[in-house]
C-alpha cells in the first residue's frame, strides 16, 4: 500500500503522484499548524471546501480521504507504519517554507524505512528543465516561452484505481481552525467547478481572450487561478482542453488567441521557477539596486489604497473587487500596484502582504512576480521610468465605467466621462458630481517626477540629469 500526502493538488484526476504505481492508495491531508498560521480567511475556505469535494469525489469511487491533524513528520510515519504502508507519494512544492516541510517529513519517513517520492505534477515543466544553454534558470520571459511553448506536454492522468475507504478526523469548520468568515465570497473549490469553467471558457472566450482580456468588465479571462493555485485542476488537463480549442479555432486571430492563453500558463509556470531557484525573492528584490530604494511608506496613503478610497476611480474599483470577491482582474492588479509602488511611492512588500491577505487565489510565486514586475524590481520588470498613469488607464481599459460603476458605488450615477476626469476636476465640480467619492489622495504628475527620482538615486545616477 502506498500514502498519497494531499497538499495543492486536492484533485483525485490529473494527478501524477496519485496515479503514478498501480498499487492501493490511501490519500491523506494533514492539517499542520506550521502552515496554517500562514493562511487567511478566504484561502483557507476555499481549501476547505476543496477537501469537501475531494473527498466526495473519493467516497463515490468506494474510497475516503483520510483526514488528521498534527505535525506531518510525526503523523505521517505513525500511519504508514499503521497501514503498512511501504511508500508515500506527494505532488512537489517550489516555496522554500514547503521545500524545509518536505526536508523534514522526507527525514521522518526515511528513518521508518518508507520511500518517499515527489512528483512535479504542478507544472507542465520542472524547474531545472527549461535553462540558457549555459544551464542557467531564465531571467527573461520571452526565451522561457519559446522553449516552453515547444516542449511536447504530457497528457492528463487518469485517476487510482483502488482507493482505501479510511475517513479518520472529520472536516474541521473554520473557526476550528482559527479563522473568521471570509468578508468576500469566494469561488465554489472542486474539480467539477473548475471543469465547468474551463469548458465555459474554451467554448468562446477564449477566441477573443487576446483583445478583451485587458478590460475588466468583460469578464472573459478563464477564472482558473484559484483551482490551479489548490489544485483542483491539473495543468495537463488545462492545456489539453486548450489544445483541443486550437484545433477548432475557426481563423488564425482565434488561433492566436489561445497561443495568448497559453502564455499566460506559461507565466505561472516561470515565476514558480524563478521562486524555485531564488527563494529570496519572498522579501528581496530580484533585481539588485546600487543603493536601497528610497520608499516613501506614508502609512495614511497606505491605508486609503487598502481601503479603495484613493481617489482614483479606477484603482479604487480594483481593491474594492478584492475586498467584496477576494480576486482583482489582472490588469487592475498591474495598475493598483504600480499605482501603490508609483504614486504612494510604498515599498511592494506592503502590497504583497495586503494581497497574500485578500487573495483566494494568492500564491507566493505568482503573486510576488507580479509585485516585484510592477515596482520594478522584479525579472523583466516594468522599466523604472514607464509608470502607469492611472488616470488614462481607467480610460483606455474601463471606457463605459461599468466596471467602475460596478464596485465603487459612490459613483454609480457619475458619468464615465466625469469619472475619467476626476483628478482634473475642481473640488467643486467634484462636489458638483457626487459628495461621496474622495478627491484625489496625491497628484499623479509630482509623484510620478518623485518615482523617477527615487529610481534615479537607487541607481547610483544623478537625479537632475
Ligand atoms: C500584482 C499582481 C499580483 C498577482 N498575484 C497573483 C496571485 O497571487 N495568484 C495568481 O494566480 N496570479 C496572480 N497574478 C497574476 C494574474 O493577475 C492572475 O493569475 C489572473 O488575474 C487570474 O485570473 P484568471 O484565472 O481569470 O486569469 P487568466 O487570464 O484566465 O489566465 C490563466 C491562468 O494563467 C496564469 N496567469 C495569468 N496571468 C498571469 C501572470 N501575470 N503571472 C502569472 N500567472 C498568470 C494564472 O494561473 C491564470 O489562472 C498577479 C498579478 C499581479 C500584477
Amino acid at each position: 500500500m502506498r500514502l498519497h500526502w494531499h497538499r495543492h493538488d486536492l484533485r483525485v484526476t490529473d494527478n501524477w503522484g496519485l496515479s503514478a504505481a498501480d498499487d492501493v492508495v490511501l490519500p491523506v491531508f494533514v492539517f499542520d499548524d506550521e502552515i496554517l498560521q500562514f493562511g487567511s480567511p478566504p484561502r483557507v475556505a476555499f481549501m476547505l471546501d476543496a477537501l469537501a469535494a475531494l473527498r466526495a469525489d473519493y467516497r463515490e469511487q468506494g474510497g475516503d480521504l483520510y483526514l488528521a491533524h498534527g505535525d506531518p513528520s510525526a503523523v505521517l510515519p505513525d500511519l504508514a507504519t499503521e497501514v503498512g504502508a511501504a511508500t508515500l507519494s506527494y505532488t512537489e512544492d517550489y516555496s522554500g517554507l514547503a521545500a524545509e516541510r518536505d526536508r523534514v517529513v522526507t527525514e521522518a519517513l526515511d528513518s521508518e524505512g518508507i520511500t518517499v517520492e515527489g512528483y512535479h505534477d504542478a507544472l507542465h515543466h520542472e524547474p531545472g528543465s527549461i535553462t540558457t544553454n549555459a544551464g542557467d534558470p531564465y531571467s527573461v520571459y520571452t526565451y522561457f516561452w519559446t522553449k516552453w511553448r515547444n516542449r511536447e506536454k504530457a497528457d492528463p492522468y487518469d485517476p487510482p484505481e483502488q482507493v482505501v475507504d479510511r475517513p479518520g478526523d472529520a472536516l474541521p469548520a473554520l473557526a476550528d481552525l482559527g479563522f473568521d468568515e471570509p468578508v468576500a465570497d469566494i469561488e465554489p473549490a472542486g474539480t467539477g467547478r473548475a471543469r465547468e469553467r474551463l469548458a465555459d471558457f474554451c467554448a468562446g472566450p477564449i477566441y477573443d481572450y487576446a483583445d478583451r482580456r485587458d478590460y475588466p468588465a468583460d469578464e472573459c479571462t478563464s477564472r482558473l487561478s484559484t483551482h490551479l493555485r489548490w489544485g483542483t485542476i491539473g495543468v495537463r488537463e488545462v492545456y489539453a482542453a486548450t489544445d483541443r480549442a486550437m484545433a477548432d479555432a475557426p481563423d488564425a486571430d482565434a488561433r492566436e488567441s489561445v497561443e495568448a492563453f497559453q502564455s499566460q500558463l506559461a507565466w505561472r509556470e516561470f515565476y514558480h521557477h524563478v521562486l524555485n531557484f531564488t527563494p529570496e525573492v519572498v522579501t528581496q528584490n530580484y533585481k539588485s539596486y546600487e543603493q536601497a530604494i528610497e520608499w516613501r511608506d506614508d502609512q495614511a496613503e497606505i491605508a486609503a489604497w487598502k481601503a479603495g478610497e484613493t481617489g482614483y476611480p479606477i484603482v479604487d474599483a480594483g481593491m474594492r473587487q478584492l475586498r467584496e470577491e477576494a480576486y482583482m482582474h489582472n490588469r487592475v492588479r498591474m495598475i493598483v500596484a504600480s499605482f501603490l509602488t508609483k504614486d504612494l511611492l510604498a515599498d511592494w512588500r506592503h502590497g504583497y502582504a495586503h494581497f497574500r491577505e485578500h487573495l483566494v487565489d494568492h500564491n507566493t510565486a505568482n503573486d510576488n512576480g507580479g509585485w516585484q514586475w510592477a515596482a520594478s524590481t522584479g525579472t523583466d520588470a516594468q522599466p523604472y521610468f514607464r509608470i502607469f498613469n492611472p488616470t488614462t488607464q481607467g480610460e483606455r481599459y474601463d471606457p463605459d465605467a461599468a466596471y467602475i460603476h460596478e464596485y465603487v458605488p459612490e459613483l454609480a450615477g457619475v458619468s464615465a466621462e466625469t469619472i475619467h476626469a476626476w483628478p482634473d476636476l475642481s473640488p467643486s465640480e467634484r462636489r458638483d458630481a457626487t459628495p461621496d467619492y474622495p478627491d484625489p489622495i496625491v497628484d499623479h504628475g509630482e509623484r510620478r517626477e518623485q518615482a523617477v527620482t527615487m529610481f534615479k538615486r537607487a541607481r547610483g545616477e544623478d537625479p537632475d540629469e
